[in-house]
């Protein structure tokens, strides 16, 4: 599959994973190559495959931003850094960066979680393969975003800090596009746009006061990493979500 060509410069890659996908987006111009999460681990193949198709190949991504810590948008990230023959900058939220780089623990591998991926190993085995696992979700944010900051890759990337969902959670805005990178502030579920799932919001109070300042940007197309792209009626949409 081809991914959502939005506009020259910019699509929605198509990930497969379990049967259904998650969305990645690239942000080009002459100079750079901007990718927006990273998948989850063991992805690379899936992603070079999809970014080849769009014409962008991975060998020319210089920045990638992370809306997020969550396992699906940090996880391919250190093997893209890995195979990577020139240095690519990490970006992300101030607040989220201690997660990412494992100096905090990322808040929903809860010892549940973890007891769910690897409790079917022998002790000894398991201590190592969780350790692995989690080594292999760390990586270095080499930039920290804040509220309101433009950046000027790309036609200019406006970072909304929308936490909730995470603490650091952000959401970008591509004002030449008119179009908002949600992360995982919304979904797009059964051909509809919603607020974030509830059962991987930790602060949902917090998740809707986010999604109120996004009403105050000109949004006409909406790009969900679950759901993907979304264009109908988008403002009306985004006003009965800040309500709750
Ligand atoms: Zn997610």
């Amino acid at each position: 599959m081809n991914g959502i060509g939005i506009s020259k410069g910019l699509k929605v890659l198509e990930i497969p994973y379990m049967g259904r996908q998650i969305h990645p987006t690239l942000i080009w111009d002459d100079e750079i190559v901007v990718l927006v999460d990273a998948g989850f681990p063991g992805q690379l193949h899936e992603l070079r495959k999809a970014m080849d198709e769009a014409g962008i190949p991975l060998s020319k991504l210089s920045k990638v931003f992370i809306t997020h810590q969550d396992v699906d948008h940090i996880g391919g990230l250190q093997e893209i850094l890995k195979v990577s023959d020139h240095k690519i900058e990490v970006i992300a939220h101030k607040q989220e960066r201690p997660f990412i780089e494992g100096e905090k623990p990322l808040i929903k591998m809860t010892p549940e979680r973890l007891a769910g991926m690897f409790g079917a190993l022998p002790a000894e085995k398991r201590k190592e393969t969780e350790a692995r696992f989690l080594e292999s979700l760390k990586s270095k944010v080499d930039k920290t975003v804040n509220d309101g900051e433009v950046l000027p890759y790309c036609g200019g990337i406006t970072v909304i800090f929308t936490p909730g969902h995470t603490p650091g959670h952000i959401c970008l805005y591509l004002s030449q596009y008119k179009t908002l990178i949600t992360g995982d502030a919304l979904n797009v579920i059964n051909g509809q746009l919603v607020g974030p799932n509830v059962e991987y919001t930790p602060d949902m109070d917090m998740a809707r006061k986010s999604l109120e300042k996004l009403t105050q940007y000109d949004i006409e197309t909406v790009i969900c990493y679950h759901g993907g792209v979304y264009q109908e009626n988008v403002k009306m949409r985004l006003l009965e979500l800040a309500k709750g």
